[in-house]
């Protein structure tokens, strides 16, 4: 299990370290995000997006979230896990069935003010240089 928490202090260090997790992405890989609304989710989702070179508006998914509480509807999320890019997955917990092993988990807290911790774990090893290189940078 790869585990590290740390703490951002503004806004832009939130979507910097989106942008910080892209270069260890590849076609397929998926992160889960939990946090309470407000914790900095669709920031995080925007840095990613950015340092992909997506530049349109990034909008919350938290609707979607919502409709699939229950985890019984079939919205195509597994054809959508296998398709041609990275998927993002804000609150996990209503379908942890359908997150797949290898998935990349953050957790965001607010800790009041501009400060988060965040939490990011994961068992997949492909992830052990990002960890690394995280552990320096983010401390
Ligand atoms: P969520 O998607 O989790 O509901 P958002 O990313 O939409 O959260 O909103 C986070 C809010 O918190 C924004 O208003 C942002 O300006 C504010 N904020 C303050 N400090 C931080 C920080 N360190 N990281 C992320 N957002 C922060
Ligand atoms: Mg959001």
């Amino acid at each position: 299990m790869l585990d590290y928490t740390f703490k951002t202090h503004e806004q832009k260090e939130t979507a910097g370290f989106g942008r910080f997790v892209v270069p260890y992405l590849s076609v397929q890989s998926v992160i889960t995000l939990s946090g309470d609304l407000g914790a900095g989710k669709t920031t995080f989702a925007s840095g990613v997006a950015a340092g992909l070179g997506i530049h349109e508006h990034v909008i919350s998914p938290t609707f979607d979230a919502y409709r699939l509480e229950d985890g019984n509807k079939d919205l195509g999320l597994e054809e959508f896990i296998e398709g041609n890019g990275i998927t993002l997955i804000e609150w996990p917990q209503f379908i942890n069935k359908l997150i797949p092993a290898n998935a990349l988990h953050i957790v965001i807290r607010n800790l009041g003010g501009d400060e988060r911790e965040i939490h990011v774990s994961t068992t997949n090893v492909a992830y052990e240089k990002m960890f690394n290189n995280m552990k320096e940078i983010y401390q």
